[in-house]
């Protein structure tokens, strides 16, 4: 026997449902709700919910339960011993500033380090040095300052994150350093297990 698929609820105009959640609500009754938006990302994301009757054979009209200033999405739903719904939900407001700062592909020449901080271990790989990797210390934000191929303009750039300890690693070699000269011991070097 093939049952017909059952429609719960079909996303508003332009819109598509992503992260269905469903709860019970005793006596064959079920609330779902499920947030909609543009696509997977996006700052206008609100969260609808419908209930069914029937234990899920046929479903209402969908409700649209929040939408706010900013992308509310990820919908759960429970149902406590006393019988309250609770809908929990993030809101993610996309116009913030990103964690991580990155400046695409550039190129500097005679780039030296002027102020670093954030110190962190972290581990890092190299093509001079195949087959290990190693746990290094370098600073989390650093401002650099460099003369531009070409130009000779000087340049100064601050980063953090992945793209300030890559700045790091290749200055280092600009001075015939490799990671292996900054880890903390033997202990804090590896055998590559993954070749990209
Ligand atoms: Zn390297």
């Amino acid at each position: 026997m093939t049952a017909e698929p059952i429609i719960v609820a079909r996303a508003g105009d332009g819109l598509v449902a992503h992260f269905p959640d469903l709860v019970s609500l005793g006596d064959g009754r079920l609330l779902a709700a499920y947030r909609e938006g543009t696509g997977h990302l996006g700052p206008h994301g609100r969260i609808s919910v419908v209930e069914s009757e029937d234990g899920g054979e046929t479903w209402g009209t969908p409700r649209v339960a929040v939408d706010g200033a900013f992308d509310d999405r990820d919908p759960k739903l429970a149902r406590l011993a006393d019988g309250t719904v609770l809908l929990s939900y993030f809101v993610i407001d996309w116009s913030s500033r990103p964690r991580h700062t990155t400046h695409g592909t550039f190129v500097l020449c005679n780039a030296k380090i002027v102020e670093a901080s954030r110190w962190k271990a972290g581990r890092e790989g190299c093509m001079s040095v195949p087959d290990l990797t190693g746990d290094v210390k370098r600073a989390g934000r650093v401002v650099v300052e460099a003369v531009a191929p070409g130009s000779g303009d000087r340049v100064s750039l601050t980063t953090d994150a992945f793209e300030a300890r890559a700045l790091q690693h290749e200055i280092d070699h600009c001075a015939g350093k490799l990671f292996l000269d900054r880890v903390a011991g033997a202990h804090a070097i590896y055998q590559r297990k993954v070749y990209l």
